[in-house]
């Protein structure tokens, strides 16, 4: 080893992002020869540690674990409508092989179910149940000799000279010192306060769509903001999923209204449900369920034609089974919206699916369009519900994670209004990349990715500056 004195490396927070930069600290130090001490603080109590990682089903956006889709950048530019920043989205694409090979050497394997039931770009995701790739990641951070302190939360950054030299954190107030900190403690999502800041009212009520995301309260980025950080990302932007209102279980997303249609409680549609692929449609409507809608709910209506979409199942996550009726003002019955509504809805939603319901394809955007004159239309998937039982899962909203966060370069480096922050780097869903939807299949990665580069260059800035 070089030096006695190891370097100290803090990181903050115990999901994806944290536990990648802890292991790659770890891993740069030993390839450097030098002593090395992380310690990952970590809000939580260990049994619930982990944040959005240990919920997350971990679609990653890539042809094959060794290989990006073909055009993932432009892609994504083009997404955001070109706000995001080429050079990071670059570098993640760079990366990501080698990250997935990294995972792999820790027993993660990978395989490309369907995704849903529709097409969509290309994703792996770990074999295993949700959240095998957090607990491979905790399990090398463990047998690497990682400190974790739980029920420990970052308070404010301590700065000395313009560079950052440890965090304050509750309870307690204490002081950790470190060469270097990484913030990976996640959104906003779990703060009510800022959630309504940003979206206004009717923020404070999102309902969270995994246990892990209410921890996620923002107290890195404002500690980051308060230290000189700037803002990233778009913070008027969310991932926002349509959830069963009845369920207790984690993100129990529905995911099959595009091929029925979606009623507000008065029985009235108010967007077009086949305007996409599921996931080019599911923020804006359960961004308007929550924000717009009389009550935060919608109901989704289908009918037996369900039943013969293969593997069906796949796009329903929820414990609870739909509510189903023999004719629709039973059903309305049942979900206490006004019959006469709803089966007017109906009848107009059916008169216009006019089109070849022989071309009807779920996997795909199908081009089976209302015909002109339905308001609001449907562009896809639109044939009659006429067919019984008739089934419905009332729907709310339910937040995964926020886009606003902190400024980073393609070194992991927090930016400040001079450049990067020394001493300060940040990973995964505090930094702010994201813009105007989710692009899909990318959160994980980028928290995978930058962790791991947090954390080599974590060490990389210590071993310089104890060089100089
Ligand atoms: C249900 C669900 C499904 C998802 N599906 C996908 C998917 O298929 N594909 C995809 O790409 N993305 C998906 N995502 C998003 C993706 O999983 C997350 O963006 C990613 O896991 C975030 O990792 P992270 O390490 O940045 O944050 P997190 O995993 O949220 O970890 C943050 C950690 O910081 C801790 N923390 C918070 N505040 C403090 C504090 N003040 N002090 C100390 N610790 C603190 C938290 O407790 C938590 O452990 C999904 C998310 C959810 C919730």
């Amino acid at each position: 080893m070089k030096s006695s004195a190891p370097h100290r490396i803090v990181v903050v927070g115990h999901g994806a992002a944290g536990l990648c930069a802890a292991l790659s600290a770890i891993e740069t130090a030993r390839e450097r020869n030098v002593a090395v001490q992380v310690t990952v603080i970590e809000r939580a109590p260990q049994a619930a540690c982990g944040g959005g990682s240990r919920w997350s089903p971990s679609n990653i956006r890539m042809r094959a674990p060794d290989a990006m889709e073909d055009g993932f950048v432009e892609a994504i530019l083009a997404q955001s409508g070109d706000r995001a920043e080429r050079a990071y989205f670059e570098r993640l694409a760079q990366e990501a092989p080698a990250t997935a090979r990294w995972l792999q050497s820790m027993g993660v394997a990978f395989h490309s179910p369907p995704y849903y039931l529709a097409k969509g770009p290309a994703r792996i995701q770990p074999v295993g149940p949700i959240g095998v790739l957090f607990h491979a990641l905790w399990r090398a951070a463990q047998d690497a000799r990682v400190e974790f302190r739980y029920a420990c939360a970052l308070r404010s950054l301590l700065v000395e000279s313009g560079r950052v030299v440890g965090v304050e954190v509750e309870p307690g107030r204490e002081t950790l010192r470190g060469d270097a900190v990484v913030l990976a403690s996640g959104g906003f999502e779990g703060s009510a306060e800022m959630l309504r800041t940003q979206f206004g009212p009717g923020g404070d009520t999102l309902q969270p769509i995994s246990p892990g995301s209410a921890l996620n309260d923002g107290a890195g980025i404002r500690a980051a903001l308060a230290a000189g950080a700037r803002r990233a990302g778009d913070w008027n932007g969310m991932h926002i999923e349509p959830v069963d209102a009845r369920s207790q279980a984690s993100a129990p997303v529905v995911l099959v209204y595009p091929y029925g249609i979606v009623v507000d409680r008065n029985g009235r549609r108010f967007f077009d449900e086949g305007g996409g692929l599921v996931h080019e449609t599911w923020e804006t409507f359960a961004r308007a369920l929550h924000f717009d809608l009389p009550g935060r709910v919608a109901y989704a209506i289908l009918d037996a034609a369900l039943f013969e979409i293969p593997e069906y199942g796949r796009a329903i996550r929820s414990e609870e089974p739909p509510l189903r009726a023999p004719s629709i003002p039973e059903l309305a019955a049942q979900l206490g919206i006004p019959g006469t509504a709803l089966a007017e809805t109906v009848e107009t939603y059916n008169n216009a699916c006019s089109g070849d319901v022989t071309r009807f394809d779920a996997t795909r955007a199908d081009g089976l369009a209302s015909a002109p004159g339905l308001s609001p239309p449907k562009s896809n998937w639109a044939r009659p519900l006429n067919r019984a039982p008739f089934l419905a899962w009332p729907l709310v909203g339910a937040i995964a994670y926020t886009f606003g966060g902190v400024a980073t370069d393609i070194d992991a480096r927090v930016l400040g209004a001079e450049g990067p922050i020394p001493g300060l780097y940040a990973a995964g869903e505090i930094t702010g990349h994201f813009y105007g939807t989710a692009p899909n299949a990318v959160a994980m990665l980028r928290a995978l990715v930058y962790g791991r580069i947090a954390g080599r260059n974590a060490i990389a800035f210590n071993e310089e500056k104890t060089i100089s």
